[in-house]
């Protein structure tokens, strides 16, 4: 299907470029659908828009459920709504099938977004695999930059490898962690200290305050002893209250420093460039494994042949032949 009369890719391409956000919201269906007619319309529609993304501040939020990503991005996103900005805001949520529907990105939790014109909340797709939902976020925050949308935030919570996903499709990672009790860096894997471009202690108000400041130093200390990523930046340890507003400007202004800097360096492009490469690749595999997920003959035998290889009964390698004589490669 190069072009139904329902998916008309220049149509599509027309209505994005023009920031219609029914066009836009009806592409990522299409994006997000696991049709092969649909999914090589929706590659043909990001082909044809290429050009016009790849423009927006691409900035990935983490942190534990209740640390207050909802709560930041409304008051990020609302603040940068009125200085002119258009704001996309996404997720990568993996269990959101499990759970039945997802927790991050809702409409109902970014009040201020959600009735503003220039914002754009699209939950996590719910397409099992990390690496399937994680690809659709990627297609859908290109639409977005194609819609004009010059800020895109994608959040996730604090738990598993969702968090490498998303710093891996965006330019800066900011995590979000709660104030402490103040010996010890509770909550937070190393592996996501070592991918934080900056890390922000939410809540830092009323009787909180002090306890958020403790943690910030323990942080900082932290922080101290890892070499940084990156020879042009070093991440910053802050505090700020989402609920009150105090440091939401703060958080920008780092991230902006962050983009200047690596944007002089050239890391910035290395860094996209090196995603973009990452993306193929990770899409390759998905495209490459969905036989074996979707094979019905070779799902029903698969169990026998496991059992058959664990008890030693079948070689490894006979039972990759006799797979691979299914799928008839
Ligand atoms: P999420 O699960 O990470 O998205 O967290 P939410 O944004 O939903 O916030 C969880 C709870 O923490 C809510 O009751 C918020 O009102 C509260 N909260 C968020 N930010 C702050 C803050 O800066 N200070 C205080 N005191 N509470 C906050």
């Amino acid at each position: 299907m190069a072009s139904s009369p329902a998916f008309d890719v220049e149509r599509l391409a027309q209505g994005i470029r023009s920031g219609d956000r029914t066009v836009l919201s009806r592409a990522i269906t299409l994006i997000e659908s696991k049709r092969a007619d649909h999914r090589s319309t929706a590659a043909a529609l990001t082909q044809a828009l290429i050009g016009a993304t790849g423009k927006a501040v691409r900035v990935g939020i983490t942190g534990s459920p209740g640390v207050g990503k909802s709560t930041t991005i409304d008051a990020l996103g609302a603040m940068l709504t009125r200085q002119g900005h258009k704001v996309a805001v996404l997720a990568v949520d993996p269990s959101s099938r499990r759970t039945g529907g997802s927790i991050l990105a809702d409409k109902t939790r970014m009040a201020r977004l959600a009735t503003d014109a220039n914002a754009f909340i699209r939950p996590s797709p719910a397409s099992g695999t990390l690496g399937g939902v994680a690809a659709k976020t990627r297609e859908t925050m290109l639409l977005c930059e194609a819609a004009g949308y010059d800020v895109v935030l994608v959040e996730t919570v604090g738990v598993g490898q969702s968090e490498i996903a998303v710093a891996d499709m965006t330019d800066f990672f900011l995590v979000l962690v709660l104030p402490g009790g103040g010996d010890e860096l509770q909550g937070l894997k190393k592996g996501v200290v070592e991918l934080a471009d900056m890390i922000a202690i939410n809540k830092a108000d009323g009787d909180n305050l002090p306890r958020a400041k403790l943690t910030a130093a323990e942080y900082g200390a932290a922080l101290h002893i890892l070499k940084p990523a990156s020879a042009n930046w070093s991440p910053p340890v802050v505090t700020y209250s989402a609920l009150k507003g105090d440091g939401i400007k703060a958080l920008w202004t780092h991230i902006l420093d962050h983009r200047k800097k690596l944007t002089a360096s050239g890391e910035l492009a290395a860094r996209r460039g090196e995603q973009q490469v990452k993306w193929m690749w990770a899409m390759l595999e998905e495209r490459l494994f969905a036989p074996l997920r979707s094979d019905r003959a070779l799902k029903a035998a698969l169990p026998k042949l496991e059992a058959e290889v664990a008890a030693g009964r079948l070689a490894p390698a006979t039972a990759v032949e006799k797979i691979a004589e299914m799928l008839e490669l």
